[in-house]
């Protein structure tokens, strides 16, 4: 299960997956029959997260070969991706403090920490999610559900150690989707509703490779936090005449490129030191395609500065850098730069300021949407 960080292989895994978008998801996508994870699913998360291929891209190619009613299942689960992006975006202290949390704990130190990462527990099941996230930076759906609940309720590990303990792994590691999945089971996001790992649940969706029978909690009590996460509402910016620009690609879109307007002068690809091997893979590749530098490192303001002044300009163009570790990145180099009379401006792509604004609530205020949001997206 190679996940090879190219745009022609993440075109290629689609390729492949497109016929079984419909009822063959739908049946199986909660089953994790095999050892590496695959089954119904396409594994196409980490091209997705690092849009090495668009959302739009996806549904095309799905809604293409199989009718809105038989690609539902599947269209939903890719909606669930943007809505947990917007829903971060207009809640960013929630990242905040889980970013607080994760630098204030001292449970690292604990025994139940150290066994848990070791894949040492003993619940045979959770001790192989472990090692399969530590070599293939990937599990299923189901695996991810599990594995945080154990966590949780059964380990009674902090919920930040362990989203921090995927975020390290995955190949698709992403802020929002990783926070959001993990305060999901904690009953953090659904206030009060959690999510119990079963035994009986984990036999049938494993078609019995596992069955943890007598090993795991019978209850999981929500957890509960202080902080009330105010919403800012998002508002897309408003688009402006493009002038002469320096292209700055970051992990979040490698697609930030692909249609280069006559205003590019040049372009530098910068990576955060947290970038994964697939984020850097993608990085490359992208650049690759479309030329450019690279920058790996701290100082990005220096690094931007030196591209600038070689493409001899003082406006700097990158696609939205959504909430999460380049976003933080970012936010310093911006302060730097502006100082220095740099003008930086973000570009937001369609889709997200389509979905975003319905992502406030629960997932269900945007599950209504989708047939408009698919028209409009000229998908329906
Ligand atoms: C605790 C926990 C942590 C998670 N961490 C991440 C993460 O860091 N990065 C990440 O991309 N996903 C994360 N997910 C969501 C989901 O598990 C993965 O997106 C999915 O397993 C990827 O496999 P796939 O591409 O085969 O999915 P498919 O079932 O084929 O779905 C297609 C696409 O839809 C999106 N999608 C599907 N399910 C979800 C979901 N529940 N939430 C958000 N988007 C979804 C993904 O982009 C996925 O590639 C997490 C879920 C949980 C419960």
């Amino acid at each position: 299960m190679p996940f090879d960080p190219t745009r022609e292989a993440g075109l290629a895994r689609l390729n492949c997956f497109v016929s079984k978008a419909g009822k063959a998801y739908q049946d199986g996508r909660n089953y994790d029959v095999s050892p590496e994870g695959i089954g119904a699913v396409s594994q196409l998360s980490p091209w997705l997260r690092h849009r090495l291929i668009s959302e739009t891209e996806v549904l095309r190619a799905v809604l293409n070969h199989h009718s809105k009613r038989e690609a539902e299942v599947f269209v939903q689960e890719v909606f669930w991706r943007g809505y947990f992006k917007g829903w971060l975006e207009q809640h960013p202290s929630v990242w905040k403090h889980y970013k607080a949390a994760v630098a204030q704990t001292t449970a690292h130190n604990s025994k139940a920490y150290r066994t848990a990462v070791a894949g040492q527990t003993g619940i045979e099941c959770f001790d192989h999610w472990c090692a399969a996230l530590k070599n293939d930076g990937y599990l299923h759906n189901h695996a991810r559900m599990w594995f945080a609940s154990i966590w949780i309720f059964t380990l009674r590990l902090p919920w930040e150690l362990g989203a921090a303990f995927f975020l390290k792994h995955l190949q698709d590691a992403d802020p929002a989707s990783n926070t959001l999945g993990w305060r999901w089971v904690a009953g953090l996001h659904t206030k009060g509703k959690t999510y119990l790992a079963t035994a009986d649940n984990i036999a049938k969706f494993t078609q019995g490779r596992f069955n943890p029978v007598g090993g795991l909690a019978q209850a999981a009590p929500p957890l509960e936090e202080l902080e009330l996460h105010a919403t800012v509402p998002f508002s897309a910016p408003q688009a402006e005449p493009e002038k002469p620009h320096l292209l700055v690609i970051t992990e979040e879109d490698c697609l930030a490129g692909d249609t280069l307007s006559p205003s590019c002068l040049g372009i530098l690809g910068i990576l955060s030191p947290e970038a994964s091997r697939f984020a850097q893979g993608a990085l490359r590749d992208t650049l690759a395609r479309h030329g450019g530098q690279l920058y790996q490192g701290h100082n990005w303001s220096a690094a931007i500065e030196t591209a600038a002044q070689q493409a001899k300009t003082k406006h700097i163009l990158t696609a939205h850098i959504p909430v999460g570790p380049v976003a933080d990145g970012f936010a310093h180099t911006r302060k730097a730069l502006t100082a220095k009379g740099y003008e930086i401006s973000h570009k937001i792509r369609a889709y997200d300021s389509l979905l975003w604004p319905h992502a406030t609530k629960g997932f269900f205020k945007l599950k209504k949407q989708i047939p408009t949001l698919l028209e409009v997206l000229d998908l329906g």
